[in-house]
């Protein structure tokens, strides 16, 4: 593991990230030809994965934020809620969730049964890491950049207690 600034370790590299992120905006591509998406970032934490990915979706795409809350510090408290839900309606549409990590798999649970309510035309999850070992209910992932360990990580979006978001790599916090 190299040493990078902060003294955060490099756990997935900048370029590994990037690689993904082509390969996953090459996959939405392919499968939504001739079809308009929208996507949904989960924010805080995706608002970066999102950015570089809409940034290579080539059918017709809009953007859309939700909120939700279900972490502090680096244990889910397993209760969610809405801060922020989405402003247009989703009526008929093909909509992405974009998360950036998903644990226990309660909080994309829970926003997966409410976009299902909207009467979207179709829906899907994009979720740039899953612990997969962590999970309590089963998530269906259609797109999915790296399956990892159980490590509480940060960085490229990720925070803990709302810092090293700005990092261009994924670390793992106090390694
Ligand atoms: P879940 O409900 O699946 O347990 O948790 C999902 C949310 O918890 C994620 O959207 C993220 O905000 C937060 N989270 C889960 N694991 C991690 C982690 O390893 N690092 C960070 N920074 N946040 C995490």
């Amino acid at each position: 593991m190299t040493t990078a600034s902060k003294s955060i370790g490099v756990f997935i590299s900048e370029e590994k990230i990037q690689a993904r992120v082509s390969e996953l905006a090459a996959q939405i591509n392919r499968d939504y030809e001739n079809q308009e998406i929208i996507l949904v970032c989960v924010l805080n934490g995706s608002f970066i994965f999102c950015a570089d990915l809409i940034r290579q979706i080539k059918v017709p795409v809009q953007i859309e934020t939700v909120s939700l809350s279900s972490y502090e510090g680096t244990e889910s408290t397993g209760q969610v809620s809405f801060r922020l839900d989405v402003k247009q309606s989703l009526v008929g549409k093909n909509v992405i969730l974009v998360e950036d990590i998903v644990d226990t798999g309660l909080t994309i649970s829970f926003l997966l049964k409410h976009m299902k309510l909207k009467n979207v035309a179709s829906l899907k999850l994009c979720s740039l890491l899953l612990k997969r070992a962590r999970l309590k209910v089963e998530v269906p992932v259609d797109y999915l950049g790296f399956d990892i360990e159980d490590k509480f990580v940060i960085g490229y979006g990720l925070d803990f207690d709302g810092r090293y978001r700005e990092l261009p790599y994924i670390g793992v916090y106090g390694e």
